[in-house]
């Protein structure tokens, strides 16, 4: 398989990106992009998917990044020269002249953690994730976060976007979840009556906060996906006690991704969420 596989119907229609291994240690995609290809040989449809195996070195090492982290690296300030940046420098060039029409992004996770999705801010972006066989899924106002992700790179050319997180790397659960991601958009692509997952939790990005404190502590330890109510104290540092007037979902980045942050920049990070209402 090349690093980009293009599956070509040619026959008039959307075109979709399928990206994998933006970090190289999420071993679990390759299986769930053999089954896409494996299933898609014998389909007549008219329609084009380009998959993209995005860090090709973190991947051969089975490291997240080589130098720093490419989902970060699509910036188009200098953030100075690294792998990971040429190899964005090389992506952006190869994807100059082709229009793509959704993009899926996909995603694993060093520890367990609950799979999400996060949806860019198109309504048919959280149209369709209302579709997919994942409970948690989050409209990531992408503007509102400061790194430039692929996703939000591509964003302004999409009709839709999705990253997925799908769970723990090693994972048997992960990649029976990823195929069935694979499966939903092979379904969207034909035209198929797709049924809505009803029971899903949808939730819009509000805050989102840093701090470099060393004092920084959170005052209890949160998991994945937690309510925090109005007016409880979730950090404190060396300046304040930080509260809410209004109960938020909080969204605790991973361990291992929360570490990265430190190592990177010195810089905790926590989200905050507002479920989103009557959709
Ligand atoms: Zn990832």
């Amino acid at each position: 398989m090349q690093w980009v596989h293009i599956i070509d119907f040619k026959k008039p229609g959307p075109t979709t990106l399928i990206v994998w291994w933006v970090h190289g240690n999420e071993i679990v995609w390759e299986k769930a992009i053999e089954y896409l290809i494996t299933k898609t040989e014998t389909m007549v449809v008219g329609w084009k998917i380009i998959t993209l195996q995005a860090n090709l070195e973190g991947k051969k090492m089975n490291k997240r990044y080589v130098d720093h982290d490419l989902n970060r690296a699509f910036a188009s300030e200098d953030i100075g020269w690294s792998y990971e940046v040429s190899r964005a420098h090389e992506i952006k060039d190869f994807f100059k002249e082709i229009p793509i029409d959704y993009a899926f992004d996909l995603h694993s996770t060093p520890s367990k953690s609950d799979p999400m999705i996060l949806c860019t801010s198109q309504p048919s972006s959280l149209a369709l994730a209302s579709k997919m066989p994942i409970y948690h899924v989050v409209q990531w106002l992408i503007d509102r976060v400061e790194w430039m992700s692929l996703l939000k790179y591509f964003q302004p050319r999409l009709k839709l976007g999705m990253a997925f997180e799908c769970g723990c790397h090693e994972d048997d659960v992960t990649i029976t979840i990823g195929k069935k991601i694979i499966d939903t958009i092979i379904d969207f692509h034909q035209g198929k009556e797709l049924p809505s997952q009803n029971d899903q939790m949808k939730i819009a990005i509000t805050d989102i906060v840093y701090t470099a404190d060393p004092n920084f502590v959170y005052t209890k330890p949160y998991k994945w996906f937690e309510m925090i109510e109005k007016w409880e104290v979730w950090w404190v540092d060396s300046m304040w006690e930080h509260r809410f007037e209004v109960s938020k979902i909080i969204v605790i980045p991973n361990t291992m991704i929360a570490q990265d942050l430190e190592k990177q920049s010195k810089t905790w990070v926590a989200y905050f969420w507002d479920a989103i209402k009557n959709k």
